[in-house]
């Protein structure tokens, strides 16, 4: 099975689009294709993918808090000194330290500071994962955080690999992920292991240095990796673009133009090659999708 994944410097540069018109083609030529979102923060593959039929939905437990034990805690506050968070507080009422979940990063420091062995580590909710079905037909892997919880790397390979678990029961040929946004640990965690990685940028010096970053973070793990700009106007920064890609021997797949097709796309609720597959934006994404099945060997 290969997995193609797609990451951005930065959000909101088109990566998600950009992933759910890849699968949706890889679907329309008839490869057995999984669509899996790991960007946990802001989920919003089904937006684009939408969910027909839930079939499963498993509960995540990475996190961990602090539990305090009333009965035994003798009140000598230590644990309040000791929480780098300030995440305990006096609880009014009841005279007692008490935990505030949404503050607690699970450091642990209090249960070692704690001298009455009242404070114990308990595991949390970290979000839930959902497996489900694309009105298109094919299977759609999501997950979401809790309130308070954040993103990791850990919680980033954790996903992937459940995901890579089921695609392969499933017998599916490729599996799109839509990566994490940025180019801190949970963007290294998307793309370890991919068999592709698409960049995608748009026409900003801000979006350009992220990517050109997540673009050597795929390089240093030895993941082929292909570079789009999208919402592409020609300005004088894309030439300036190709010519650092070309000094990091990165490879630029594609060029999408900026065009409105996609925003009514969106608001439809569909990938716009889905959409409207003859708008200048859905052929310069089936040139990207060319490229990437060349790079990914699905020709
Ligand atoms: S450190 Fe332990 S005993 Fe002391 S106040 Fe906190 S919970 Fe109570
Ligand atoms: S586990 Fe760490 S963050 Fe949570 S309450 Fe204890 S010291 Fe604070």
């Amino acid at each position: 099975m290969k997995e193609i994944v797609v990451v951005s410097g930065k959000g909101g540069s088109g990566k998600t689009t950009f992933a759910a018109s890849l699968a949706y083609l890889l679907h329309q030529e008839g490869f057995k294709v999984m669509a899996a979102d790991v960007d946990v923060d802001t989920p919003t593959l089904h937006f684009m993918l939408p969910i027909k039929k839930r079939l499963k939905r498993y509960e995540i437990y990475m996190s961990r808090k602090a539990i305090i034990d009333n009965a035994k805690c003798n009140n000598c506050l230590k644990c309040l000194e000791v929480c780098p968070y300030d995440a305990i507080t006096m609880n009014g009422s009841l005279g007692k330290p008490y935990v505030n979940t949404l503050y607690c990063e699970g450091c642990g420091a209090c249960a070692l500071a704690c001298p009455a062995s009242a404070i114990s580590m308990s595991e949390w909710k970290t979000g839930f994962m959902t497996l489900g079905e694309t009105e298109f037909g094919f299977p759609i892997f999501t997950a979401q955080l809790e309130v308070g919880e954040h993103n990791t790397g850990p919680l980033v390979h954790e996903l992937r690999d459940r995901a890579a678990e089921i695609a392969r029961e499933m017998g599916v040929d490729v599996l799109v992920t839509d990566g994490s946004p940025g180019i801190g640990c949970t963007v290294i965690a998307s793309v370890v292991g991919a068999s592709y990685t698409a960049v995608v940028s748009e026409p900003t010096p801000q979006s350009f240095r992220g990517a050109f970053r997540a673009t050597k973070i795929a390089q240093q793990f030895r993941v082929h990796a292909g570079f789009i700009i999208n919402k592409s106007m020609n300005y004088p920064i894309e030439e300036e673009a190709e010519k650092m890609l070309s000094m990091m021997n990165a490879r630029l797949i594609g060029k999408i133009p900026y065009d409105y097709a996609v925003v009514e796309a969106l608001t439809m609720l569909k990938p716009v090659v889905a959409y409207k597959p003859d708008s200048e934006a859905s052929r310069a994404i089936r040139l990207a999708y060319e490229n990437i099945k060349v790079g990914v060997g699905l020709k």
